[in-house]
Protein backbone atom coordinates (compact mmCIF):
# COMPACT_ATOMS: atom_id res chain seq x y z
CA UNK A 1 0.00 0.00 0.00
CA UNK A 2 1.60 3.15 -0.90
CA UNK A 3 2.05 5.97 1.93
CA UNK A 4 -1.20 8.24 0.71
CA UNK A 5 -3.36 5.44 0.56
CA UNK A 6 -1.83 4.84 4.43
CA UNK A 7 -2.93 8.01 5.25
CA UNK A 8 -6.10 7.80 3.68
CA UNK A 9 -7.26 5.10 5.74
CA UNK A 10 -5.88 6.45 8.42
CA UNK A 11 -8.24 9.56 7.89
CA UNK A 12 -11.08 7.21 7.09
CA UNK A 13 -10.63 5.07 10.44
CA UNK A 14 -10.07 8.77 12.41
CA UNK A 15 -13.86 9.41 11.79
CA UNK A 16 -16.00 8.26 13.99
CA UNK A 17 -19.15 8.20 11.30
CA UNK A 18 -16.99 8.32 8.17
CA UNK A 19 -15.14 10.95 6.34
CA UNK A 20 -16.87 12.08 2.95
CA UNK A 21 -14.57 11.52 -0.20
CA UNK A 22 -14.34 15.22 -1.09
CA UNK A 23 -13.30 16.35 2.77
CA UNK A 24 -10.74 13.54 2.67
CA UNK A 25 -9.59 15.21 -1.23
CA UNK A 26 -8.92 18.42 0.73
CA UNK A 27 -7.10 16.66 3.86
CA UNK A 28 -4.97 14.99 1.35
CA UNK A 29 -4.16 17.70 -0.74
CA UNK A 30 -4.52 15.86 -3.70
CA UNK A 31 -7.00 16.30 -7.18
CA UNK A 32 -10.33 14.39 -7.19
CA UNK A 33 -9.12 12.08 -9.41
CA UNK A 34 -6.28 10.91 -7.67
CA UNK A 35 -8.16 11.04 -4.17
CA UNK A 36 -11.05 8.37 -6.50
CA UNK A 37 -8.02 5.64 -7.50
CA UNK A 38 -7.11 6.05 -3.71
CA UNK A 39 -10.86 5.34 -2.44
CA UNK A 40 -10.72 2.63 -5.65
CA UNK A 41 -7.48 0.73 -4.23
CA UNK A 42 -9.45 0.72 -1.01
CA UNK A 43 -12.51 -0.29 -1.40
CA UNK A 44 -10.88 -2.78 -3.57
CA UNK A 45 -8.79 -4.29 -0.68
CA UNK A 46 -12.28 -3.51 0.81
CA UNK A 47 -10.39 -1.72 3.79
CA UNK A 48 -13.64 0.62 3.47
CA UNK A 49 -17.10 1.11 2.40
CA UNK A 50 -19.24 3.67 0.75
CA UNK A 51 -22.81 5.56 0.10
CA UNK A 52 -23.73 8.01 -1.93
CA UNK A 53 -24.97 11.16 0.75
CA UNK A 54 -26.18 14.79 -0.30
CA UNK A 55 -24.70 17.36 1.23
CA UNK A 56 -26.41 20.69 0.31
CA UNK A 57 -26.27 20.45 -3.30
CA UNK A 58 -23.44 18.29 -3.36
CA UNK A 59 -23.20 14.65 -4.07
CA UNK A 60 -20.66 13.15 -2.53
CA UNK A 61 -19.70 9.41 -1.10
CA UNK A 62 -19.35 8.51 2.48
CA UNK A 63 -16.60 6.56 3.33
CA UNK A 64 -16.30 4.42 6.66
CA UNK A 65 -13.69 1.69 8.00
CA UNK A 66 -14.95 -1.40 7.12
CA UNK A 67 -12.24 -3.11 8.64
CA UNK A 68 -10.63 -5.39 6.06
CA UNK A 69 -9.52 -8.66 6.36
CA UNK A 70 -11.40 -9.80 9.22
CA UNK A 71 -8.76 -10.64 12.54
CA UNK A 72 -8.65 -14.07 12.54
CA UNK A 73 -9.51 -14.86 8.84
CA UNK A 74 -6.09 -15.79 8.65
CA UNK A 75 -5.19 -18.21 10.84
CA UNK A 76 -8.02 -20.61 9.93
CA UNK A 77 -7.79 -23.41 7.13
CA UNK A 78 -9.95 -26.00 6.41
CA UNK A 79 -12.47 -24.91 9.18
CA UNK A 80 -9.10 -25.41 11.97
CA UNK A 81 -7.24 -23.25 13.79
CA UNK A 82 -3.31 -22.65 13.11
CA UNK A 83 -2.49 -24.97 15.59
CA UNK A 84 0.58 -22.79 16.34
CA UNK A 85 -1.65 -20.13 18.02
CA UNK A 86 -1.25 -21.02 21.94
CA UNK A 87 1.37 -24.01 21.49
CA UNK A 88 3.82 -24.87 24.03
CA UNK A 89 5.00 -27.95 22.65
CA UNK A 90 8.51 -28.64 21.77
CA UNK A 91 8.89 -26.70 18.34
CA UNK A 92 10.19 -28.53 15.41
CA UNK A 93 7.80 -26.87 12.49
CA UNK A 94 9.50 -29.55 9.78
CA UNK A 95 8.18 -32.33 11.64
CA UNK A 96 5.02 -31.06 13.53
CA UNK A 97 2.06 -33.18 11.97
CA UNK A 98 -0.22 -30.82 13.36
CA UNK A 99 1.31 -27.71 11.65
CA UNK A 100 1.30 -30.01 8.27
CA UNK A 101 -1.66 -31.43 8.36
CA UNK A 102 -2.80 -27.87 8.90
CA UNK A 103 -0.81 -26.46 6.02
CA UNK A 104 -1.93 -29.07 3.53
CA UNK A 105 -5.61 -27.49 4.14
CA UNK A 106 -4.04 -24.30 3.07
CA UNK A 107 -3.92 -26.83 -0.37
CA UNK A 108 -0.16 -26.38 -0.26
CA UNK A 109 2.57 -29.29 -1.37
CA UNK A 110 5.11 -30.27 0.82
S1 LIG B 1 4.97 -26.08 14.63
FE1 LIG B 1 3.91 -27.57 15.92
S2 LIG B 1 5.08 -27.60 17.80
FE2 LIG B 1 5.64 -25.75 16.71
S3 LIG B 1 4.31 -24.17 17.51
FE3 LIG B 1 3.34 -25.03 15.70
S4 LIG B 1 2.00 -26.62 16.45
FE4 LIG B 1 3.42 -26.13 18.07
Amino acid sequence: MEEIEERALGLIRRGKDGILQNQLRLELGVDGRRCARIVRTLLDAKFVGRELVTTGSVRTYLLRFTGGVRKYELLIAGGKFDPCVGCIDECDPARCARLNKWVRALGVSL
